[in-house]
């Protein structure tokens, strides 16, 4: 799950060793810390259901989730070195989610919110039919229980086995945040997680009424190579990232993940 983090070989139940200082840090300490290092305060990826373990009240035992029964499925019959089923067989397996957003209900500090969260280990958080489908029915559903949306956004994008299946969710996801915007005077609030990128980002993500992210998060719609490559020229040092962003004014917050409950019950206080 944690690419990033290596274990250490003689003590791999005890310690760890951070990928980006490079300092051992006590597996229980970085486990408490939910899971950021508490030497350089560098935010590991986590799963969605961690994400839930750690941000509502009673973790995943208080959380609703929702259309649980709409998924991707290959419609197209496409296959490139497996079919396109396989894929999401093994996914499914891998990470432990059957598609890569799970949406849904829970209490965060007593106030009850509507939620998206993507699960970047299910195909890289990508918007297939599955993802597009369970946001439309979250924001449907939260308008009609007046509830606030919180979306938790890791994804690299469209999913380009369902090709235009696929790209269809961006105007779609767009239209229900409009509808719910237009049927309830309620926040929706997208947290931006790493990486938060191309048709999602550029889609219900980045129409938020307010947009926060977690620190040092990689955020974009094009990744830095392909954008130096069209632009010909090198890009300024730490481009897309979190801090970067927030500097340009193209987002509104980081917030640490140790603050990320404090931060969603603020928005449901206010
Ligand atoms: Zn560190």
């Amino acid at each position: 799950m944690n690419d990033r983090i290596k274990t250490n070989l003689k003590e791999d139940i005890l310690w760890l060793k951070c990928s980006n200082c490079k300092e051992f840090i006590f597996k229980r300490i970085f486990e408490e810390n939910l899971k950021v290092c508490p030497i350089c305060g560098f935010h590991y990826r986590i799963g969605a259901y961690e994400r839930i373990e750690m941000t509502f009240d009673d973790g995943i035992r208080g959380f609703k989730s929702l259309f649980e029964d709409i998924v991707s499925k290959d419609i197209l019959g496409f296959t490139t070195s497996e079919p396109y089923s396989l894929t999401l067989e093994k996914n499914r397996e891998k990470s432990g989610v059957k598609e890569a957003v799970i949406v849904g209900t829970g209490k965060v500090k007593g106030y009850e919110i509507a939620a998206i969260i993507f699960d970047f280990n299910f195909m890289g958080g990508s918007m297939g039919f599955g993802v597009g489908e369970r946001i439309i029915r979250i924001f449907n559903y939260a308008s009609q229980k007046k509830l606030p949306v919180f979306a938790f956004i890791a994804s690299g994008g469209a999913r380009m086995q369902e090709g235009m299946v696929s790209l269809y969710q961006m105007p779609r996801t767009i239209i229900a945040v409009e509808k719910f915007k237009e049927e309830t005077r309620l926040p929706y609030v997208s947290i931006f997680l790493n990486p938060t990128t191309g048709g999602v980002l550029a889609s219900f993500a980045y129409l938020a009424d307010y947009i926060a992210a977690e620190p040092n998060a990689l955020i974009g719609f094009a990744g830095p190579r392909v954008i130096e490559k069209t632009i010909g020229r090198k890009l300024p040092e730490r481009f897309q990232r979190s801090e970067f962003l927030l500097e340009k004014g193209l987002i509104d917050k980081i917030v640490r993940r140790n603050e990320i409950r404090d931060f969603v019950s603020w928005w449901c206080r206010s």
